[in-house]
């Protein structure tokens, strides 16, 4: 067994067979052999036979490069047969097969993994660029072991738990729900939209563990602990009961949390606070309503771009969109507009430029507005579907006047297209904008003055404060929801909202997190938008709390100096609401 500490991402525990994909993607029919003679012998063979299958493949494939490109070409191939005619290599894998009773597919994969450990560890750049050789040849013994191809993730017919070195956003949104019960990757950060996207499907998820795909084979039993942010590599029974109840509890809980659907976010002194959620897809609304949403805070219609095969025209956007407000009955509805760019997918992706940085480049509403052909149909598809219910419309990353000026007047240009073309709208469609860039924090008292309502998105507002890449778990200590500069920042943006009639909600994740849920309210904020799986758990706390409690609570965290001070003194208030709770019930 083996206990790796990566990055919680997204909650939940996944107890399950692992597939690992990047690498080679293969499930093996079995692990263990009958530990017989025969049984033994034949795995032996087959493993024999598949190395010398791999190697007349390999030899002509050098033929053949040779023959059209060269000498030098050819002895690309030289690494991978020399591998093969390693007698060491042969001797590993017989052993496996004879003393441990392994199956010849996995025998191959455990000792090729530990070569390729060896070579990661050797901290020579050249050695470990060896590695690719070793998984490539990896990849082709279990090819011709199994006589299959890599397992094709949208045709999982069995239930899974996905080990990968990275997963992007676009990876993550056509995982199948019903079959990846988890995933963890070596690389990735808290405020990565892979995160988001986790949380949005609600598949438990860690993220940012380091080097871990060289000691594990698919078809290991792996936990995810998407709670504590861990990865268990074949569990012992020990541990696999331990977290069995676990799984039984969690599902306790969220029984019993379910109760809350129909009460309302109320304060102990009778404060409503409005329970938003954050959705990445129409089909989330379900799950809105189910927890009991009063409404939908943000609703990302960038992953319209990433699930499509083509680009999305304006009537896909409308057909998104009327489920959404429809499903919502009356509901508010916040439409973002484009935030694509970053790390999510661009239209700059082949570009060296915005490559190098992408965070601070041509992302979000500077993207939409320098790519008109793509922002008009949005913005009439939006307009289109204010007709069907509570629809407010919010611009993202703003950090100029001009930005929003120019995108408040690109809305009314559709408003004179439409109503020329006789199509209903609502002309007076509420506009906002979300406060995620240290310039709109910092002239939020000009920006109110042009909007109707604006949202604080914390996964940025953090990383452009502290200066620090939301997907880099290198830098993952600096992301600090609770760092001072930003709390000061959130706290500036609700007192200017609060001096006018502007409504400020908040969707960044921090708004989903517990811990932070007392601070919050206690600065002034009276709309939440979470994650739709986090409803219940902060409704129940603003159900424990009072308002001067909270602003008392506010106003210690604001006198200290960092966010781990902050944190350990919020988790310790935390506990003791949820005590003090216990004890009156
Ligand atoms: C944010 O930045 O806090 C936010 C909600 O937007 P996104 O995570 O999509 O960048
Ligand atoms: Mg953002």
């Amino acid at each position: 067994m083996q206990q790796i500490q990566g990055i919680a991402v997204s909650p939940g525990l996944a107890i399950g067979e692992s597939l690992i994909i990047d690498n080679e993607g293969f499930r093996f029919p079995h692990h263990l052999i009958v530990p017989t003679a025969t049984a033994t012998d034949g795995e032996v063979r087959r493993f024999v036979n598949a190395l010398d299958e791999v190697g007349v493949a390999i030899r002509a494939s050098r033929d053949a490069v040779t023959q059209q490109l060269g000498e030098r070409y050819g002895a690309i191939f030289a690494a991978h047969i020399s591998l093969l005619a390693d007698p060491r290599l042969r001797e590993d894998v017989e052993k496996k097969i004879r003393e441990d009773f392994y199956s010849a597919e996995y025998a191959v994969s455990r000792t090729l993994r530990g070569y390729a450990d060896h070579f990661l560890n050797m901290d020579n750049a050249y050695l470990a660029e060896r590695v690719h050789d070793i998984y490539d040849l990896e990849r082709r013994l279990l090819q011709t072991l199994t006589g299959r191809q890599r397992e094709d993730l949208d045709r999982l017919d069995t239930q899974v738990v996905v080990l990968a070195h990275n997963l992007t956003p676009g990876e993550t949104v056509h995982l199948n729900r019903r079959f990846v019960l988890g995933f963890a990757t070596e690389i990735g950060g808290a405020g990565g939209h892979t995160a988001i996207v986790a949380q949005g499907m609600e598949i438990p998820a860690v993220v940012g563990l380091g080097r871990f795909l060289s000691d594990v084979s698919s078809g290991d039993t792996v936990i995810v602990d998407g709670d504590q942010g861990m990865l268990i590599l074949r569990p012992d029974e020990a541990t696999l009961q331990q977290y069995r109840q676990r799984v039984e509890r969690r599902l306790a809980t969220v029984e019993r949390l379910r109760d809350l659907r129909d009460v309302p976010a109320e304060t102990l002194d009778g404060v409503r606070i409005k329970m938003l959620a954050n959705i990445e897809f129409p089909y989330e609304s379900e799950a809105c309503l189910d927890r009991g949403a009063d409404g939908i805070g943000l609703y990302r219609t960038e992953f319209l771009y990433l699930t499509a095969k083509v680009e999305p025209a304006e009537e896909d956007h409308y057909r998104a969109y009327a489920e959404v407000v429809q499903a919502m009955k009356g509901r508010p509805v916040v439409i973002r507009t484009l935030d694509l760019g970053g790390d999510k997918l661009g239209f700059s992706q082949e570009d060296p430029e915005e490559n190098r940085n992408p965070f601070l480049g041509l992302r979000s509403i500077r993207l939409a507005l320098a790519n008109l052909q793509l922002f008009r149909p949005q913005l009439r598809a939006i307009l289109r579907a204010s007709v069907l219910g509570d629809v407010r419309v919010m611009f993202p990353l703003i950090s100029t006047m001009d930005e929003l000026l120019r995108a408040k007047q690109l809305l009314v240009e559709e408003m004179d297209e439409l109503s020329a073309e006789g199509i209903e709208y609502n002309r007076e469609i509420p506009v906002g904008i979300m406060v995620e860039s240290p310039a709109a924090a910092v002239m939020i008292d000009r920006f109110v003055e042009e909007i109707d309502f604006l949202s604080i998105g914390t996964n940025d507002l953090i990383q452009y404060t502290l200066a620090v890449d939301r997907g880099n778990p290198a830098v993952k200590d600096l992301y600090q929801a609770s760092d001072p500069a930003v709390l000061r920042l959130i706290q500036r943006t609700l007192e200017a909202a609060d001096r006018t009639d502007v409504r400020a909600s908040m969707c960044g994740q921090m708004c989903s997190d517990p811990t932070y849920t007392m601070l919050l309210l206690g600065l002034g904020l009276r709309d939440l938008s979470v994650a739709p799986s986090s409803i219940p758990e902060i409704k129940q706390i603003c159900r424990k709390v009072t308002i001067p409690q909270c602003q008392a609570v506010a106003e210690q965290a604001l006198t200290m100096r960092g966010p781990r001070e902050i944190d350990a003194y919020l988790k310790a208030e935390l506990t003791a609401v949820n005590a003090a709770s216990d004890r009156g019930s």
